[in-house]
């Protein structure tokens, strides 16, 4: 089969999307034409049949997650209780929660530089199931999100009211997981 976007190459890869039943999506793509497909899928794909494709794309239940946002800016002090906020909501929702803010208490103690840490968090981000993006401009945030879409690591967006909340969908896409795997973690 063609790709369907170049008309061109081989299609190798299959998006589609089946809510109740329904198709709501499907394309066949090439490796070339994929990313700007996958963009477009994830802009389009909303509701029931987006939470069945992200579903597809993870392997086992969601149990660590890495809580992401900004520490320094405006106030470190409101940027930590706001983590742990949401730290508390990931854990009431039944999942570990990381809360990479605390280890502001390290840093009183004991000093390091802002790249040593960041690559400590990127370490952890890695070892998370998911990422938690809360809201709150911050490039460090940032960089985990991207190091997590690098490494294959779901993101989810805190109080993204398009879709509903993020940790919601993460509620909603770890039972659909759950469900497809029996239950297997680790
Ligand atoms: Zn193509």
């Amino acid at each position: 089969m063609r790709c369907s976007v170049c008309k061109q190459n081989l299609a190798t890869q299959h998006f589609t999307a089946v809510a109740g039943g329904v198709t709501k999506y499907e394309k066949h793509v090439c490796v070339t034409c994929a990313p700007a497909v996958q963009q477009e899928y994830e802009k389009m794909v909303v509701g029931p049949a987006r939470d069945e494709y992200l579903a597809a794309t993870i392997a086992k239940p969601i149990r660590f997650v890495y809580v992401a946002g900004p520490l320094s800016k405006p106030s470190e002090l409101d940027n930590i209780r706001a983590a742990v906020v949401w730290g508390d909501r990931v854990l009431d929702a039944g999942f570990v929660p990381l809360i990479p803010h605390l280890d502001a208490l390290w840093h009183l103690i004991s000093p390091r530089p802002y790249e040593t840490w960041l690559a400590w968090c990127l370490a952890w981000v890695e070892r998370c199931d998911a990422v938690l993006r809360i809201p709150g401009a911050s490039a460090g945030a940032d960089r985990e999100v991207a190091h997590a879409r690098d490494v294959g690591i779901p993101v989810f967006y805190a109080g993204d009211h398009l879709e509903g909340d993020g940790l919601d969908q993460l509620v909603r896409i770890t039972k659909l997981v759950r469900e497809r795997t029996g239950g297997q973690t680790g």
